[in-house]
């Protein structure tokens, strides 16, 4: 099976890649495969095929179409990249196999039936589900840990069937097929010997001096046969490794076939082998250039039944060097910055794509052309942000495994994403809100709706993005302008910077809401002092599920001190003089240990450092210890790098007090709606523990939490005493200690890409780096029996791990100055200021359930801390331009039911350009635990059955059911409430909105 490995950015970007050696590579695929007519290829990067497509002659297009058409290209996976299976979020690995699918079917008109992925460093259980629900049949599987290859040989489990943790009945099994060798390249693909193996790749270009070129012989009459006898030797030794007696065998390697030379080298030596055995009975073989479709048809034809595995292939571990195991553990964490942006890149798009598709169907529907005219205008805009997150989902992009300086264009990519998907969601958001005479007077004039906008700025993605302060003018109030993207009503706290401290903020019904005034702090060098130009507001609001609601700011012409926070701080500067009079009095933290206090929450903290000891929860009386620590492991040099973790064996400390060398500043803000406690080391770190003085659950008793770091600046020695000017060989965690007990060989669940959760119990043996496992979202830990949970939630990608009992910790941030030799060759030095956001749960627990899931609480504020309010303010109408809300549906979903996505599906015809009337909806239903009993207010309903009473406010005249990317109709609904979604799964659905009748044409008079 002839292939070439395209990684979009890796060593180069993805343009210099495509201009260097992919678009060679589709070049002469087409060309070469005309030429030698029996041979086959198999493409997956659809970001590298549309490329080359849009470029191509008309008659290349064609015989690429017919390529595809007869079966001798396959398509594989057809993603937008070969998504990594560790980092990457549930809503973008959707997003760049719906963008690769919808390519697919409305360019070539071919779908995807075989996976392929064979680079990610260890797979997951979302991958093959993924695929499963988009019509795939089969799939396959490289990179796993040493040990599970040499278990499942030995086992003949090769070829097998994946189960999905939570699903008995099998209905979501795929064919999976294990590759029996360490990687994909033809020195690991046709047998088990390596040195055998490398004879074997005929690849000879003028200048190329490889281990292969000097072992490997073009085939000719006379060496044919002992070379041919050779080659089926290792194919039998691989053939012993399954219960049947087909052998694939992967021809190819990264970015091979970029010469026409190479496409006739490999063809001609493997044509003249495989004549010569096909030819001679008493070989007993066929051997034939083949797809993966052509391999799982010999499969399936001899096997009817296979064994069944569920969990996932993580941590992965090779013995590349020194035949020692080297654990990937240390790319789930490598450079939070980007997976932050990642993450907000996502949620920026999901809420333009909702916004985009119910204005664009609303504007249809009511006849506004200039709306409809404006948004057919921007889809490329969507398309492009689209396409830019998707590129990001790569093996070497969210990973952090790429150089430098591609790490920096993938940046710039999602930071034009992320600008462009603001300004569509005002845009759409505006044409929504306009009152019809406001409509009316910017359709008079042509105006672009441009007046919805952020309220931060962020010009470059290098820097953290910026709330501007707003003035609220005396004589009418600002607006806040939010969407809630989620189907269910939420109740959050809003921040915003405001220049006035006398306010008063209304709902959009008018009823004034909880608020309150936090100082903003400046560091004078002697000292933290309060601005008196801009305060923090936090209000409380009340969010229906998607909707866009206003929300008012009034300027008070007299004082409002109920609002303001008290103040508390070790590190305040004096007043400048004595005439000045600070808007807060601040008072000095006293000694010992600190509590913080709500009505349904107590936490201590060390009075010293700041950091988190013990949550009490008040309404059961329960105490449990809730001990943060911050320390870092020393790396181990040269084996600790982008990839690997492994922490120095010979360090003085196994963990380093990265914090030790600065004084703790802390700061307390107290009012009506949280209170919170800050505590800085330097500009090394911020950490801000908040509890929030609400009566809706699950907000009343959680923990927010947030982390502030920067481990790569200068510091400036008297700015943070005693830290060194760099950090070298840190690898910084986060750690939660507790009197849980989950056991003497501690187990832990870590979610699996926001689809469900996996159990893990330490390998003391493996050391640390092999008992951290990745997250996206959430990892919690529980009692043996009915008692506690402690639950997690993060906003973005990270490795964790519990590897003493009672202990939960995240990596935050690394910091490693060498290459650990798996081909990047840098270390990674490039961190930045970033910003991570968490919830902490302690729950009550009947004890752990057969398949783990989060409690409905966790899920609700993982949806809010993965979506957050998009918040928008007004520059340039009136208040009375602009109604007070918009709402999308009737009712909320009941609360398992989570709204994944409503995407604008394009024109078949122009799908880069032009939108069509038909929009893809995607459901999750997120099961959750029926052992924990929290609850979540504003909770409509548990079923699973959703839609009963719930309806768009959209008229909508045609209803499928379709597989996941929609590509295949899975028949027709009536109305939603048809619609059934069983727990763990999700389940698409297309709608398509009608067009109005066009106007009666004019009669003459
Ligand atoms: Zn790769």
């Amino acid at each position: 099976m002839p292939h070439s490995h395209n990684d979009p950015g890796w060593l180069k970007t993805y343009e210099e890649y495509y201009f260097h050696q992919t678009s060679k590579i589709l070049q002469n695929m087409v060309e070469r495969l005309r030429v030698h007519t029996n041979m086959t290829f198999i493409w997956s990067e659809i970001s590298f095929l549309s490329l080359w497509y849009e470029r191509a002659h008309p008659t290349l297009r064609q015989q690429l179409k017919d390529l595809v058409t007869s079966g001798r290209v396959e398509i594989a996976t057809g993603g937008w990249v070969m998504t990594d299976e560790a980092n990457v979020h549930l809503y973008a690995m959707l997003d760049q196999l719906i963008e690769g699918h919808q390519w697919l079917s409305n360019v070539l008109g071919v779908r995807p039936e075989s996976g392929w992925s064979v680079d990610p460093f260890g797979h997951g259980a979302a991958v093959p589900y993924l695929l499963h629900e988009s019509g795939l049949r089969a799939t396959v599987i490289q990179r796993i840990h040493y040990a599970w290859k040499q278990w499942l040989a030995e086992q003949q489990l090769g070829d097998f069937m994946y189960r999905q943790v939570w699903d008995s009945a099998g209905d979501s099994d795929i064919l999976c097929h294990n590759r029996p060798y360490d990687i994909y390249s033809i020195k690991h693909s046709c047998g088990p010997h390596p040195q055998i193996c490398l004879g074997f790749d005929f690849r000879k270009v003028p200048g190329e001096y490889t281990e292969y070129t000097i072992k490997s012989v073009p085939i000719d009459e006379h060496n044919v046969k002992k070379k041919a006898e050779l080659l089926l030797e290792q194919y039998g030794r691989t053939g012993s490794l399954y219960p049947h007696n087909v052998v694939l065998v992967p021809i190819g390697d990264d970015f091979r076939y970029d010469h026409a030379s190479e496409w006739d080298q490999q063809y001609t030596s493997y044509h003249r082998l495989l004549t010569h055995i096909n030819s001679d009975p008493r070989y007993h073989a066929n051997v034939q250039f083949g797809t993966l479709k052509d391999y799982f048809n010999e499969v399936q034809s001899r096997m009817r039944d296979y064994p069944t595995l569920q969990g996932d292939f993580f941590v992965y571990s090779d013995i590349f060097s020194e035949g020692r195991p080297a654990y990937w553990s240390g790319y789930y964490s490598t450079r939070p910055y980007w997976k932050v942006l990642d993450r907000q890149l996502e949620a920026s798009l999901r809420a333009a794509e909702l916004l985009y598709s119910w204005a664009y169907a609303w504007a249809v529907q009511e006849g506004r052309a200039r709306v409809v005219q404006l948004l057919d205008k921007d889809y490329d805009k969507l398309v492009r942000a689209r396409r830019n997150l998707a590129l990001f989902q790569h093996h070497d992009a969210i990973t952090g495994t790429s150089k430098a300086y591609v790490m920096h264009d993938y940046a710039i990519k999602l930071h034009e994403g992320l600008h462009d998907t603001l300004a569509l969601a005002g845009e759409a958001a505006e044409a929504l809100l306009l009152t019809p005479a406001a409509m009316t007077a910017l359709d008079s004039r042509a105006a672009p709706l441009h007046h919805l906008h952020p309220d931060f700025e962020r010009s470059t993605y290098e820097r953290l993005p910026r709330k501007l302060p707003l003035t609220i003018p005396r004589d009418q109030p600002r607006l806040v302008v939010m969407f809630n993207s989620l189907a269910q009503r939420r109740y959050e706290v809003i921040k915003v910077l405001v220049s006035s401290l006398d306010i008063r903020v209304t709902d959009e019904h008018g009823q004034t809401v909880p608020a309150q005034i936090n100082p903003v702090w400046n560091d004078t060098g002697n000292g933290m002092a309060i601005l008196s130009s801009q305060f923090e507001l936090l209000f409380v609001a009340d969010l229906p599920p998607l909707s866009i609601v206003t929300y008012s700011i009034h300027l008070l012409s007299k004082p409002n001190p109920d609002l303001r926070a008290s103040v508390y701080s070790n590190s305040y500067a004096p007043a400048p003089d004595q005439n000045y009079s600070p808007p807060f009095e601040t008072r000095d933290v006293l000694s010992g240990d600190i509590q913080l206090e709500s009505d349904h929450l107590k936490l201590l903290f060390d009075g010293t450092t700041g950091m988190l000891r013990s949550t009490t929860n008040k309404l059961s009386g329960r105490v449990t210890q809730t001990t943060v620590r911050y320390a870092a492991y020393p790396s181990a040099q040269f084996k600790s790098g982008a990839y690997l973790f492994k922490p120095d064996p010979n360090a003085r400390e196994p963990e380093e007090d990265v914090l030790a060398g600065a004084k703790a500043r802390l700061f307390i803000h107290s009012g009506p709606v949280a209170s919170e406690l800050s505590v800085m080391f330097g500009s090394v770190l911020m950490h801000t523990t908040r509890i929030l003085h609400v009566t809706h659950q699950p907000l009343a008793s959680s923990i927010y939490m947030e982390n502030v770091y920067n481990l790569g600046g200068r510091y400036n020695s008297t700015e943070t005493p005693g830290f060194p000017p760099h950090f070298r060989e840190t690898e910084m965690f986060m750690r939660v200690m507790t009197d849980i007990d989950n056991g003497a060989e501690p187990t832990f669940y870590t979610d699996q890409s926001g689809l469900h959760m996996q159990k893990r119990v330490r390998v003391q043996r493996i050391g640390i780096q092999g008992n951290y496992f990745p997250i996206t979202s959430a990892a919690m830990i529980e009692d043996n029996g009915p008692g506690r949970r402690l639950t997690l939630l993060t906003d973005h990608a990270a490795g964790a791990a519990a590897w003493q009992q009672g202990w939960l910790e995240v990596m935050v941030e690394r910091r490693t100055f060498y290459d650990d030799a798996r081909g990047m060759g840098e270390g990674v030095t490039d961190q930045k200021r970033t910003v991570g956001r968490y919830w902490l749960l302690v729950e009550e627990t009947r004890g752990p359930e057969p398949v783990a899931r989060l409690s409905l609480a966790a899920h609700h504020l993982t949806n809010g801390l993965n979506y957050p309010v998009t918040q928008l303010i007004n520059e340039g109408l009136n208040a009375d331009q602009l109604n007070s809300g918009a709402h999308l549906i009737t009712k909320p979903l009941p609360c398992p039911l989570h709204l994944l996505t409503i995407r604008t599906l394009p024109e078949p015809q122009y799908p880069s350009l032009l939108p069509s009337r038909t929009a893809l909806m995607i459901f999750q239903h997120q099961a959750p635990s029926c052992t924990t009993s929290s609850s979540v207010a504003t909770c409509a309903s548990l079923a699973d059955s959703p839609f009963t009473g719930t309806d768009l406010t959209l008229q909508v005249s045609g209803m499928q059911l379709t597989s996941l990317t929609a590509t295949i109709s899975r028949g027709t609904l009536g109305s939603l409430s048809e619609l059934h979604v069983p727990p763990h799964t999700l389940r698409a659905v297309t709608l398509t909105f009608p067009q109005p009748p066009p106007p009666p044409p004019l009669t003459e008079k």
